[in-house]
């Protein structure tokens, strides 16, 4: 017998209509790539979200046609989210940082109709659009007064596109399960794979930010996501402020340490979300300058490791707690946070922290199992390491357009390519990508331990671990480290510093002192490009 529940389907656009009409007043305030702080409502936002969809039907835009977007984190930003999806087409996030040839890759695959961009990106797409034949054309998202000069062919200005309709339209409704947004993974090796999520996914997992083992959101919070909206749709967040009605602050293209210090001070937010090359920024700002938080209560860390040291400086220098989070573009993304159970209560504060350095439990929604290479399942004793495995109803069940083939195991798992523990109370700990754990004489070293450990070592800005060939060991670990400005750390400053907290067997046999470490376009360490300008490098025990 079935329940007599109604079906209504889980739609995008009743997020931000469920906003509109339960907190109206709430707001959304943007820092503008054309200068000015910007702020409206929530109840602003749904109606202009709205305007926008009915424009873009003028438009020609039709379900299922894909609508690429390049923009910082931003008002209009928001209204795409809502417009674009609440239409029934799909809003397709371009990330800025990848490689010109990568996004002319993607928006060639996904076959976008239009590209919605911010001013600042007008001039890559001037160089780019003559490797982009599918693109009808640019909505560039400025009033007529910034319209930039361009040599783009088909340029609509957002604000007199927005002037063509007004904003009585009534979102259609149709199978939640339909594409609503699409994301290209950063893709370290081989062409960027698309993500394509949809309504039912999306609202299902605003929920779980929603929760307080999640994110806790709630209105009671004002949210400054500094993760882009362009890396997995924010984190979610720009969903999940609209189902609980939390304030958001977007910070636009300013993401070095003063300007999100004072946005946050000046609009009193109280929890933020990034990767942790953001908060080193963040926090060298406020140590050079003497500052200290007056709203900020919690911020989620995630996209990487969250080493200890930083960990400890918010906690106890701050009084912010972090929540480290874990998850991916393949899981909309959010998969664990590090929250403490009620058992933890009495622990002291550095056992705490040592908690806080696992990524976490699972939300519910999310099913975790790490596996042996023999794809036998390993148990939950915080020892035991494997392959990550993840099913759940906000993960991919494919990639866009069917690349890389089937990718679920018989139960349904998709394999995250990263490797973890799992304790008996289910936090887990990840401790490398597949690709990048070091195999020394059978035994594995994690280079995230490493590199965790040797930020803290004082002096050191940034650290990366890689496997360098080694005819006894088959491979040993090699640190790159950056040094702090001014700093006179040595390499047995850190092996030394490593002592305390690494088996000698792990140490690093060498430590190189680098200007920089590349990046992937999400803010990870480029660990593909260390290994191919160092995996030949000659270590002094061979
Ligand atoms: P992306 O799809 O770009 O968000 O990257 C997802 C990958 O980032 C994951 O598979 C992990 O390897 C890594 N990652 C995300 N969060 C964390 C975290 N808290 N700690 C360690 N690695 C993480």
């Amino acid at each position: 017998m079935l329940g007599l529940m109604q079906e209504r389907p889980l739609m995008i656009s009743d997020l931000i209509e469920f906003a509109a009409v339960n907190h109206p007043d709430e707001e959304i305030v943007s820092r503008t790539v054309e200068g000015p702080i910007h702020r409206y409502t929530y109840k602003e936002c749904a109606a202009r979200s709205r305007q926008l969809a009915k424009a873009l039907d003028k438009l020609g835009v039709q379900q299922g046609d894909c609508m690429g977007t390049m923009a910082w984190n931003g008002y209009r930003h928001v209204e795409i989210y809502y417009g674009v999806s609440g239409l029934g087409a799909i809003c397709h996030t371009i990330n800025p940082r990848l490689f010109p040839e990568q996004i002319i890759y993607i928006l060639n695959h996904a076959e976008d109709k239009y590209i919605f961009t911010d001013l600042t990106f007008v001039p890559l797409f001037d160089k780019l659009a003559e490797h982009l034949p599918k693109v009808k054309g640019y909505i560039i998202m400025a009033d007529e007064e910034h319209m930039p000069e361009t040599s783009l062919s088909n340029v609509i200005c957002y604000e007199s596109l927005m002037a063509t309709a007004d904003d009585d339209y009534q979102w259609p409704t149709f199978d939640e399960r339909t594409a609503s947004s699409l994301c290209y993974t950063s893709g370290t090796t081989g062409n960027p794979k698309g993500v394509s999520y949809s309504h039912r996914s999306t609202v299902l997992h605003s929920y779980a930010v929603c929760t307080p083992d999640g994110l806790g959101l709630s209105n009671a919070e004002t949210i400054l996501p500094v993760v882009p909206m362009f890396h997995v749709n924010a984190w979610g967040i720009p969903y999940a402020s609209a189902m609980c009605g939390a304030k958001m602050v977007m910070p636009g293209p300013q993401m070095d340490g003063k300007s999100l210090y004072e946005l946050m001070e000046s609009e009193g937010v109280t929890i933020s979300a990034g990767v942790p090359t953001i908060w080193m920024m963040l926090l060298a700002y406020m140590k050079e300058n003497d500052k200290t938080f007056s709203s900020m209560q919690r911020t989620v860390i995630g996209g990487a490791a969250a080493p200890r040291a930083m960990i400890e400086t918010f906690e106890k220098e701050y009084g912010v707690n972090v929540i480290h989070a874990w998850g991916m573009t393949e899981m909309s993304p959010i998969g664990t946070a590090c929250n403490l159970k009620k058992k933890h209560d009495n622990l002291s504060p550095d056992e705490k922290i040592d908690l806080s350095l696992k990524q976490g439990r699972a939300v519910y929604g999310v099913d975790m199992k790490i596996v042996g290479p023999d794809g036998k399942k390993l148990p939950w004793d915080g020892k035991a390491f494997g392959n990550l495995m993840v099913r759940g109803p906000w993960i991919t069940s494919g990639y866009f357009k069917g690349e890389g083939g089937d990718i679920l195991d018989e139960e349904g798992f998709f394999d995250t390519g990263d490797v973890a523990t799992i304790d008996a109370d289910g936090y887990m700990q990840i401790t490398d990508r597949s690709k990048d754990v070091i195999k020394s004489g059978g035994e594995w070293i994690s280079s995230i331990d490493v590199e965790n450990e040797a930020v803290g070592c004082s002096g050191v800005a940034e650290a990366a671990v890689i496997a360098v060939p080694h005819p006894k060991w088959d491979e040993r670990p090699l640190l790159l480290a950056v040094k702090e400005e001014g700093s006179a750390v040595t390499k047995e400053d850190i092996i030394e510093h490593l002592k305390g907290s690494i088996a000698k067997w792990q140490l690093p046999d060498d430590v190189v002192f680098v200007d920089e470490l590349p990046h992937t376009a999400t803010g990870k360490i480029l660990k593909t490009k260390l290994r191919s300008e160092y995996g030949e490098y000659k270590l002094p025990t061979v």
